[in-house]
């Protein structure tokens, strides 16, 4: 892919990398920690999936990473050909002989645990339902250690300024930018590289649909929303109306209540939306998914999953939604700022329910709000809209293209911080905010840092290569 050959934060990451996640040459497996992003990132054929014993199994949410004690990840939601959804927890190993030999079946804490993945098959079978990630791949192994090699998902308290932040203080503030952009490519790569293995399966338009769903389901709800998205092509009839399928999102999507006299403000929508249902739940019901699988814990009533499925639905009905999103992408305005001209292309008209409530229980607004907003604007241009143009550009050889993709996106400008973000400041700014740190690449850069570096240390930077390549790259300079 288009990553320029002069970027040295490229080469900074392969170091920590090559450190990292290889094991002793005489070993050419991935560490258990890689096997684990590869299942948290779900970078395998998903619709291709057997276990050991031949039986297909769906994978419809692959759990929350548990960095404590205990299995890999809780509260996944699985189900296996035949059979209903059901929750558990998930366990990793490198092979299946981990289970016994680090005494898991002895351990009540894994009674819960539903599927065992490990790495690749066993020479013996084993008892439990087991999952060998590396015949499914859904990209070369290489490639994946690329992209997700960094993330671990740990968090980190906010009082420790970080060891990097001296040498950072030292350069320039244009230098830090412009290692914060060397690393931002990186992201805009991996972000690429996910959309660019989908559509290698599903097609470029499939692929962009599962990315926009999942950026709708913010990080609480993005397994539900990519399995809806995975699930068009059956639900999704050419030329259905938006309320026709929002009935089938939270029809299929288990978030249709059953008792419409329970939300008065919502009886009327509800009962136009069950009676589409109702004549189309027998056609759905293999693929429905289980209500539990959502989460509304901690979710603002505008970013509830119904309300973000009604938007999703909007766009699906909309006969030309793929050309009007080239036309934006193709015509540059000068005069329109890049976020409103892409607010204008993805909000829909007014919608009879959902521009008068923000949720399902919600009284009736007393003016209509949108359905979208400046923030989720940006989070789609930059994490899906964007890296999707650049790398269909890149594989259909068409550099005009790629190179108006790249000027987009590293000139977008900045979102809000996000907690994150926030904390990467603080331990690597001093909480400063640059000259020059306008734009969401700079963003991108910093969360980027953190993946490949901070989140491989600990709260005193124990270990971290960062500071020294900061200081090497200073004294080179
Ligand atoms: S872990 Fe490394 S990159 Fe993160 S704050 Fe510490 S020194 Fe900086």
């Amino acid at each position: 892919m288009g990553i320029p050959r002069n970027n040295f934060y490229a080469q900074w990451r392969a170091q920590n990398q090559t450190r990292l996640f290889l094991r002793e040459p005489d070993e050419p497996q991935p560490s258990e920690r890689l096997v684990q992003g590869i299942w948290h990132h779900q970078r395998i054929v998903r619709d291709k999936l057997r276990t050991l014993d031949g039986r297909a199994v769906r994978i419809l949410h692959p759990g929350f990473w548990n960095h404590a004690s205990g299995p890999d990840f809780r509260s996944a939601v699985i189900q296996f050909e035949g059979e209903a959804a059901k929750s558990g927890d998930i366990e990793v190993d490198l092979v299946p002989a981990g289970w016994h030999g680090h005494g898991h079946d002895r351990n009540a804490a894994f009674k819960n645990v539903i599927l065992h993945v490990v790495w690749n098959k066993p020479e013996r079978s084993t008892r439990m339902d087991t999952l060998a990630l590396e015949p499914f791949l859904d990209a070369p192994f290489n490639e994946i250690q690329s992209a997700i090699g960094g993330e671990t998902g740990h968090s980190w308290p906010d009082e420790w300024r970080g060891k990097c932040c001296a040498p950072l203080s030292e350069l320039p503030s244009e230098r830090v930018v412009e290692l914060l952009q060397q690393a931002a490519w990186i992201r805009l790569q991996r972000k690429a590289g996910e959309l660019e293995a989908r559509a290698r399966q599903a097609g470029w338009e499939q692929a962009l649909w599962e990315g926009l769903f999942r950026a709708l389901g913010y990080k609480q709800n993005v397994w539900p929303m990519q399995r809806l998205a995975e699930i068009l092509p059956v639900t999704a009839e050419r030329q259905s109306s938006a309320v026709t399928l929002q009935a089938r999102f939270l029809g299929s999507g288990g978030l249709l209540p059953d008792d419409v006299t329970d939300a008065p403000a919502s009886a009327t929508y509800l009962r136009n939306l069950w009676d589409i249902w109702w004549r189309e739940r027998e056609k759905f019901s293999d693929i429905a998914l289980p209500p539990t699988l959502w989460r509304f814990h901690g979710l603002r009533p505008a970013n509830q999953p119904q309300r973000r499925l009604a938007l999703a639905a909007h766009w699906v009905a909309a006969p030309k939604f793929l050309q009007r999103l080239e036309k934006w992408f193709v015509e540059d305005d000068a005069d329109v700022s890049e976020i409103d001209s892409l607010l204008e292309c993805l909000q829909p008209d007014c919608d009879e329910f959902w521009s008068w409530h923000w949720s399902l229980r919600s009284p009736r607004l007393s003016k209509p709000q949108p359905l979208l907003g400046a923030s989720r604007v940006t989070d789609l241009a930059i994490n899906v809209i964007l890296p999707w143009f650049w790398i269909r550009a890149h594989a259909g050889k068409n550099q005009k293209l790629e190179a108006l993709a790249e000027k987009r996106y590293f000139n977008w400008p900045a979102a809000q911080d996000n907690s994150v973000l926030k904390l990467a400041r603080q331990r690597l700014l001093a909480g400063r905010t640059l000259r020059g740190m306008t734009t969401a690449a700079s963003q991108q850069g910093l969360l980027q840092v953190v993946r490949d570096f901070c989140e491989h240390s600990d709260a005193v930077c124990t270990n971290c290569l960062f500071p020294d390549l900061v200081r090497g790259w200073t004294q080179q300079k």
